[in-house]
């Protein structure tokens, strides 16, 4: 491809609300245009990368017989009355709905779930038919609270989303262990760096899933890792074996403590020098939106040295959603200001709730429910019986791990792609049954696995940059070669660059070659350096004799001189051996 033929421009500045390498150096080498939050044009360029990620994605979902088809992105309310999740989305304000002219609603697919389930449903009856499992690569429709990152978090964005159906839950499980291993193997044919692990399966329901994460320092979701027994979970999920706390006797008897001010385990630490943080018990207060329409405020404690984890309470409480209690809702179950609740005396209406890290903590101080008050010395079966407890915690840094011996650590990384054990609950809501040997009807069992594709390309830089630009990996950059050539319209110049052109091409890498007339050198350079192709070639003075130079985007710096067909030989070695 000669670059003096595309539309290729590229900006020396990036836009103003780049908050990460990936969107700044996409946008600046005009790989994506931003139309509106969350929706861009996707480049020439950028198209081919999509595509190459796309072509990876295909050849290992056909290879282990699933067929792709493609569906309807508009898509009636019906349909999602009968999953039952048009509230629920709808409430979370992620759906694109409106009404088309007849008054009927539609929404804008974020997800297939109940399309697909209709489709199997009116295709499928027999056990005879499967297992089958079915994939299409599409544009998603979601009105993300936060449209941010580039290609990260869209509002549209381009998915590739596949669906199993089995006969039985064993059958199911082992459709889930193949998509497992096609997901592992897409991402190392992408040539990306990442980690595997358990995850919390959020809106979508059913019973195990696990991540694909990209290893990224700045992915949006914390890992818990340990590298001595390879556990890997989402933060969301993870779990651990905490630190002991400090022991304590039942001495002394509860009793109030003075605390002016004091709303924060820091603002106490400093009343009470001589207490450990780990005899010091937070109450935090939730305002709860709850599955089935109520609402209402909840109280869970913790240790003072550990943190909740809202997903694992939602999780707990069927919850839509959880936000700190207000300064009013905290009034009226406390009796106090914010920063001075507390397990004792407690309004009646207010469900209390305790993480682990509570267990063992012998004569703590906790909120009480009256300003500028907390108590002390307090004991769990003495003064108070302990509440309802559970692992409400967030999986910290030294950790050790549950299964095995090990410490944990905290990475991060961008989720590329989700699997999803479901079961039955889409194909029992919506009647997605088939007749077994004995002619008995069964629903079928499900599972569900969805791959980012836009977000890879974003994630592949996150991973693969450098201060000159993006560093594709070989397997998805939009070309395998630039060809800078220092003087088109000098004779041995021209007649050498066209001839590697071709005869790369013809070998079947792709070239892009920058024969711009009126472009200095170096500007052809830091083009290149930001347009990040794997393999640089220029051809210069040394045309005459066949000589190039050749060096990596990887490691920059180091140029070789080598003779034209030697560079050619490299590159289509290197092509080769990328599998792209
Ligand atoms: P997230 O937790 O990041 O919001 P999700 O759990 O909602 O993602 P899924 O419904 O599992 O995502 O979608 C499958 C995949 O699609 C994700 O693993 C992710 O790679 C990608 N994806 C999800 N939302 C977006 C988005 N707004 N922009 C780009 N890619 C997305
Ligand atoms: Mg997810």
């Amino acid at each position: 491809m000669r670059l003096s033929r595309q539309l290729f421009v590229t900006l020396r500045d990036e836009p103003a609300d780049a908050e990460v390498r990936s969107h700044a150096l996409m946008a600046r080498a005009g790989f994506l245009q931003k139309l509106a939050a969350g929706i861009y044009v996707y480049g020439p360029m950028l198209w081919r990368v999509l595509r190459n990620i796309e072509n990876i994605v295909r050849t290992e979902h056909d290879a282990v017989g699933c067929s792709e088809l493609l569906m309807p992105a508009l898509q009636p309310r019906e349909l999602w009355d009968e999953s039952g999740r048009w509230e629920r989305y709808v409430t979370d304000g992620i759906l694109f709905n409106f009404k088309d002219r007849k008054g009927s609603e539609v929404c804008l697919g974020p997800t297939h779930e109940e399309v697909i389930t209709k489709y199997v449903a009116s295709q499928v009856q027999s056990y005879k038919q499967l297992p089958v499992t079915l994939y299409q690569i599409q544009t998603k429709f979601r009105d993300e609270i936060r449209p941010r990152f580039g290609l990260m978090r869209g509002r549209e964005f381009i998915m590739k989303d596949a669906y199993s159906f089995d006969v039985s839950a064993e059958d199911m499980v082992d459709s889930y262990a193949t998509m497992r291993q096609v997901y592992s193997n897409i991402f190392s044919r992408c040539g990306l760096g990442f980690t595997q692990v358990e995850a919390d399966s959020g809106a979508i329901g059913g019973s195990g899933s696990e991540e694909f994460m990209v290893d990224a320092d700045t992915g949006e979701d914390a890992i818990a890792v340990c590298k001595a027994t390879g556990y890997a979970a989402n933060l969301e999920k993870a779990v651990s074996v905490i630190p002991a706390g400090a022991a304590c006797e039942a001495t002394v008897d509860m009793h109030k403590e003075i605390t002016p001010g004091a709303k924060s385990c820091d603002d106490l630490l400093k009343l009470f020098p001589e207490l450990p943080l780990t005899r010091l018990l937070k109450t935090v207060l939730y305002h709860v939106d709850y599955a089935d329409g109520g609402v209402g405020v909840a109280a869970v404690m913790c240790r003072g040295d550990r943190e909740l984890n809202d997903v694992k309470i939602i999780n707990h409480l069927d919850a839509l959603n959880i936000e700190l209690a207000s300064e009013a809702e905290v009034k009226s179950a406390t009796g106090a200001a914010v920063g001075f609740a507390g397990p004792i005396g407690l309004a009646d209406d207010i469900r209390l709730l305790a993480d682990e890290s509570v267990i063992g903590v012998e004569g703590f101080l906790c909120g009480g429910n009256e300003t500028d008050m907390h108590y002390l010395d307090v004991h769990f079966g003495r003064d108070l019986p302990q509440p309802e407890t559970c692992d409400f915690g967030t999986v910290q840094a030294g950790d050790s791990v549950v299964d095995g011996e090990g410490v944990i650590e905290i990475t991060r990384g961008i989720e590329v792609g989700h699997i999803f054990q479901l079961g039955t609950k889409y194909s029992e809501a919506m009647g997605a049954n088939f007749l077994d040997a004995q002619q008995k009807t069964k629903p079928m069992h499900m599972g569900c696995y969805g791959i980012g594709v836009s977000r890879v390309a974003a994630a592949a830089i996150e991973q693969n940059h450098d201060e000159a630009g993006m560093i594709w990996p070989m397997p998805i950059a939009p070309y395998a070669v630039h060809l800078i050539q220092m003087k088109p319209g000098n004779d041995e110049q021209d007649a050498l660059a066209q001839e590697m052109h071709d005869a790369l091409e013809a070998a079947g890498c792709d070239v892009l070659w920058d024969d711009r007339k009126k472009v200095s050198p170096g500007v052809k350079f830091k083009d290149a350096d930001l347009v990040g192709v794997p393999i640089r070639i220029t051809v210069g003075r040394d045309a005459s004799e066949r000589g190039v130079e050749f060096s990596l985007r990887s490691n920059r710096d180091n140029k070789e001189a080598v003779s034209a067909d030697d560079a050619m030989a490299r590159v289509i070695e290197m092509v080769k051996e990328s599998g792209r």
